[in-house]
Order: C-alpha cells, then sequence, then structure tokens
C-alpha cells in the first residue's frame, strides 16, 4: 500500500523543485543562488549571522567579560537601574549581516525571512521551563506600524516559541498607547522618558500571580522592555522574564 502522507511529501518536494527551477531564489545577504534545500540566507551566511558569546548578564542577557563575570553574573547597568524584568535571553548581536537581516525583514515587507530563527525559537531554553509560563506576551508595536507593516514581528517570533501542548497561550496582555519618537533616534535618558507610560495592560487579560515570558525582536538598552515589566508587574505579575532574538552588543 502507498504511504499517503510520504507521497504528498514527495509531490510537494517536486513542486518546489519545480518552482524553485523557474524563479531561483537569492540569499538576502551575498544574493548568491540558494540551494534547494536553502531558504533566506545560504548556509554560509546563517553560519556566519553573529552570535551572542557567553558569559552574558543572567538579568539583560548583554555580554559581559569573562573577568567580570566572575565576579558577578549582572552587568553594570543592571546593577544601576532598576530591573523589573527577573531574566532575559538572547541569540544573536544586533550587528552586521544580523542587523542587515532583520532591517529587511522587518522594513522591506519580508516576514518571512524571520523563518530562518525558527530553529532558535524551538530550541531555546527559556529561563524557566516552557510550560512554566501562564502566558507568552509579545511586546507591542504602535498600531500604525502594524498597519504599516501587516504584522508584530514580536508576536510572529511568539509563535516560534510553540512546542506542542506544553507552551503556554500567546496573550496581548500588553498594549501600546500611543505613538511617540522612534526610540533609535534618542539618547539614554530620552528614551527612558519617551517610554514611561507607554504601555498598559489589557484589563480582559488577568496577569495578576502569573509568570510571563516576554518576547521581542531586538533588545537595545533593555528601556522597552523593562517598561513592558514594569507595567505586568505593576498589575501584580509575579514573574517577568523575556527572550529576544538579538541584543545590541555596544551602546
Ligand atoms: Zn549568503
Ligand atoms: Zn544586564
Amino acid at each position: 500500500m502507498i504511504d499517503t502522507a510520504l507521497w504528498h511529501l514527495e509531490l510537494k518536494n517536486y513542486w518546489v523543485t519545480f518552482l524553485r527551477f523557474i524563479f531561483p531564489a537569492n540569499c538576502l545577504l551575498c544574493h548568491q543562488t540558494l540551494l534547494l534545500d536553502e531558504a533566506v540566507l545560504c548556509s554560509s551566511c546563517f553560519d556566519h549571522l553573529p552570535r551572542l558569546k557567553h558569559p552574558q548578564c543572567q538579568k539583560c542577557a548583554l555580554e559581559i567579560p569573562p573577568y567580570h563575570h566572575a565576579a558577578t553574573n549582572v552587568c553594570q547597568d543592571c546593577r544601576n537601574e532598576k530591573r523589573f524584568f527577573d531574566q532575559g535571553t538572547a541569540f544573536y548581536r544586533y550587528q552586521d549581516g544580523m542587523k542587515t537581516l532583520m532591517r529587511a525583514a522587518k522594513f522591506n515587507g519580508m516576514p518571512w525571512a524571520f523563518k530562518v530563527f525558527k530553529p532558535d525559537f524551538q530550541q531555546t531554553l527559556t529561563p524557566l521551563p516552557i510550560a512554566q509560563y501562564d502566558m507568552i506576551v509579545p511586546v507591542p508595536l504602535d498600531w500604525w506600524r502594524v498597519r504599516q507593516r501587516d504584522y508584530n514581528q514580536a508576536h510572529l517570533l511568539a509563535a516560534y516559541l510553540e512546542r506542542g501542548g506544553q507552551t503556554p497561550r500567546i496573550r496581548q496582555a500588553l498594549l501600546r498607547s500611543r505613538h511617540r519618537q522612534p526610540q533609535s533616534l534618542l539618547n539614554r535618558e530620552q528614551r527612558k522618558e519617551n517610554l514611561r507610560n507607554l504601555f498598559r495592560v489589557d484589563k480582559k487579560i488577568p496577569v495578576h500571580g502569573k509568570t510571563i515570558l516576554l518576547v521581542d525582536d531586538v533588545v537595545t538598552t533593555g528601556a522597552t522592555m523593562n517598561e513592558c515589566a514594569r507595567t505586568l508587574k505593576q498589575h501584580g505579575a509575579k514573574r517577568v522574564d523575556f527572550v529576544a532574538l538579538a541584543r545590541t552588543v555596544t551602546l
């Protein structure tokens, strides 16, 4: 008897091969023609994406020098400033190819480009085992950006954390109040001021006593993540951790 599922897979492979033959795809970074089993990036560019090195700050995932880590596993910023999140994880340095790729994905309408990171999200060790979170909350975007872009990349990445039945639900528990100045144009102090009371909790989603995992694409100073965590804790959240795709290394 022919195994129908296998047969379908074969057919799908033929179909993909055929389409690739007619419309060859190129690597988003080096522009070379992709092989049939590659998507978005060629394997060489993918292997060269800058991964964050260990040790990292236990709170905000910033790389810290080993000699510094020996004394404390928390970075200078996390010791000087009140951090409302408990622990965070990130995979890549927000620089070089990573920056180019993320900018292309966000600003040129290529949400599918994020798909190359799905394995990272599926294999990642979140600060707590994933099943221990009550909900996964994507950091919200300005409504006009969602309209412009048609998707929120944080939501897209949150969906990659899916691991069968044990994954907590993705809940849009945070709402973004109004559009402020883009954070990228501001210095550290201005960023903090710009963020004050930017987020609010959706009253329909109770966060009191909950253990929450925030998800975003990139963490720069950690100010946005901190403000999200502050808002959730203000409403009684018990613990707030985060997972981000990339982290800046120098500010
Ligand atoms: Zn390439
Ligand atoms: Zn830190």
